[in-house]
């Protein structure tokens, strides 16, 4: 098996398990494991992945940066550094040749998961990433990215027996990560538009709710920088929320808003505002 293939041999496990639930006995129990293991897994990913390493919307303590990064690997969707390296790539290229996952470009299944399978990602440039590659723990999760899904899983086994491992930890993924990259295809594709921004993203108010505030694609594509995606008081922005409440106990600052003015005007962003370091920096 090539190392593509190893690499998402636990993604791939995990959908085949789920053939597995109707031979484990249901309990209401494990609906509230999935509830809180999504929201969890979640946030490690909007909160973590997108909106911290990937845009550098806000700031945080050092331990509480590897928190987050430890929170996204439990979703089985790689390490912050290789997750960055792309979505910054889909920032600088929206929906044109050198987008990672563009729908428009490349068609919606390619866009949605098929990807994931293209050799050229085995070796992302790190230079992409040179504001995150200087914390050696991070390279070093970056490299042992499924240490923290297996000890999560391995967990969820120990107290629930197979319907823990199959309710709460592979539902919980699979749904994670279907929503995550339904952002990447269906987040370009349906939905309106608030802001001319010169490529397909949308504001899919079903993603808007499912993502945790990461579906109000076109209002990030318009300010990706800033920590805030539901600009509208109708655009609830669950993961803007989680980090408000880190401001309030302490463990986060510098919050990122969009510009001033912005829902007044259309157009396209600021250059400077595009991703959240220049990419092409050593
Ligand atoms: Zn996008
Ligand atoms: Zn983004």
């Amino acid at each position: 098996m090539t190392r593509i293939g190893l690499s998402l041999l636990p993604l791939i496990s995990v959908h085949l398990a789920l053939f597995a639930i109707p031979f484990i006995e249901f309990s209401w129990w494990y609906l509230l494991w999935v509830l809180v293991l999504t929201r969890f897994m979640g946030l490690g990913i909007t909160v973590g992945f997108h909106r911290y390493f990937s845009h550098r919307s806000f700031k945080t303590p050092r331990l509480i940066q590897f928190c987050l990064a430890v929170a996204g690997c439990t979703a089985l969707q790689k390490g912050p550094l290789w997750w960055a390296i792309h979505h910054r790539l889909h920032h600088r290229h929206s929906d044109e040749p050198g987008d990672p996952h563009s729908p428009v470009v490349d068609g919606f299944f390619y866009g949605h998961m098929g990807w994931l399978f293209a050799r050229d990602l085995m070796h992302p440039d790190e230079k992409v990433v040179h504001d995150l590659v200087k914390y050696p723990e991070l390279v070093w999760l970056d490299r042992f990215w499924m240490l923290p899904a297996f000890l999560l899983a391995g967990a969820c086994f120990a107290v629930g027996d197979w319907g823990g491992l199959v309710y709460g930890y592979c539902l919980s993924v699979v749904l994670v990560f279907q929503i995550t990259f339904a952002v990447n295809s269906i987040g370009h594709m349906f939905g309106p538009q608030r802001f001319e921004t010169g490529e397909g993203s949308r504001n899919n108010p079903v993603l808007g709710y499912l993502a945790m505030g990461d579906g109000w694609h076109n209002n990030h594509h318009r300010a990706p920088t800033s920590a805030r995606h539901g600009f509208a008081w109708y655009e609830f922005d669950m993961s803007y929320m989680f980090i408000r409440t880190m401001k309030l106990v302490g463990l986060a600052w510098d919050i990122k808003q969009p510009p001033p003015g912005l829902m007044a005007g259309k157009g396209k962003p600021d250059p400077d505002q595009i991703g959240a370091e220049p990419i092409t920096a050593a």
